[in-house]
């Protein structure tokens, strides 16, 4: 089963994409993760896509597609998998196809998880995360059991620059303009799928495996 998750950002299509994972045993692609790990690391890569994702713009798609396509070239990936944060552009998707086209292969689900921008913005600006393991939380949704500290490793939360209000709203402006013509895309090649992001998050989750096991 090869999933894309589609939504803008904040609208949850992480935490599902972590669950669906978990439930059906396939990885989970973020690139977002993926371009973390490279900044934690320092590596080249990591300083490329650094100053795009403080601004909140899209790391450039010769950077992207590459890294994208050869993780999942990896083993673990050929029984399948759910992409999180890729494809974001219109190349990005046609580089997708393309490539698994040449394998006889295709997505098999585009999942939009949809929310309206207010209740996006609302949301994000409760979100932290631990600078040291990566863990997330929100302070209304999924709060730490001591304030400001992480569950995990006992570090102090931070909001991720990312997820400061000014830059939600230009990551909202880059995902109308470059990222939301993929709801069509996906329409077109007859995989779209919607779900109502606004409800609690198990019932966007019951929607979502509805949705994958009538396939
Ligand atoms: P995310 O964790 O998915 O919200 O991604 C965080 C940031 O990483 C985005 O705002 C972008 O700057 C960058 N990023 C993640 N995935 C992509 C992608 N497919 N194309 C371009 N930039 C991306």
């Amino acid at each position: 089963m090869k999933i894309v998750m589609l939504g803008a950002p904040g609208a949850g299509k992480g935490t599902q994409a972590i669950k669906i994972a978990d439930k059906y045993g396939i990885p989970h692609i973020s690139t977002g993760d993926i371009f973390r790990a490279n900044i934690k690391g320092g590596t080249e890569l990591g300083m490329k896509a650094k100053s795009y994702m403080d601004k909140g713009e899209l790391v450039p798609d010769e950077v992207t597609i590459g890294m994208l396509l050869d993780r999942i070239a990896q083993d673990d990936c050929k029984d399948g998998y759910v992409l999180d944060g890729f494809p974001r552009t219109i190349p990005q998707a046609e580089s997708l196809t393309k490539a698994l086209a040449e394998k006889g292969d295709k997505i098999d689900c585009a999942m939009d998880i949809e929310v309206p921008d207010e209740a996006i913005v609302q949301r994000m600006s409760g979100r932290r995360a631990c600078p040291k393991c990566g863990a997330t939380y929100h302070i209304v949704y999924a709060a730490p059991k001591t304030e400001n500290v992480c569950d995990k490793c006992g570090s102090e939360l931070i909001i991720r620059s990312d997820d400061k209000p000014e830059t939600v709203q230009d990551r909202l402006n880059v995902y109308h303009k470059q990222t939301e013509p993929l709801i069509s895309y996906y329409k077109n090649a007859d995989v779209l799928r919607e779900v109502d992001g606004t409800k609690e998050l198990q019932e966007v989750f019951n929607d979502v495996v509805a949705i994958l096991e009538n396939k």
